[in-house]
């Protein structure tokens, strides 16, 4: 079980590395279009456009994030188990 989770904790962090190494320097004109009509970070303006790429991203990231935090907790939990 603690394998399983250190593989998919390397998967993601792998995904959000490979997420991030394609940021780049200065966005295209159409990259800064398909932002501007994205459904997900442009819903305050009622956009109903596809997800964008810095929302895909970012979801890659989040969530490499989101399995740190699980595995940390488990791992706490798990040593607070041996001190009883
Ligand atoms: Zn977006």
């Amino acid at each position: 079980m603690v394998w399983q989770e250190f593989d998919e904790l390397e998967s993601a962090r792998e995904k959000a590395i490979a997420a991030m190494r394609k940021i780049p320097l200065a966005p295209s004109p159409e990259e800064i279009k398909e932002s501007s009509n994205c459904r997900q970070c442009r819903s305050y303006f009622y956009r109903q456009g596809p997800v964008c790429r810095h929302c895909k991203r970012r979801d890659s990231i989040e969530t490499y994030l989101k399995k740190i935090w699980s595995c940390k907790e488990k791992r706490t939990m798990l040593f607070s188990l041996d001190d009883g």
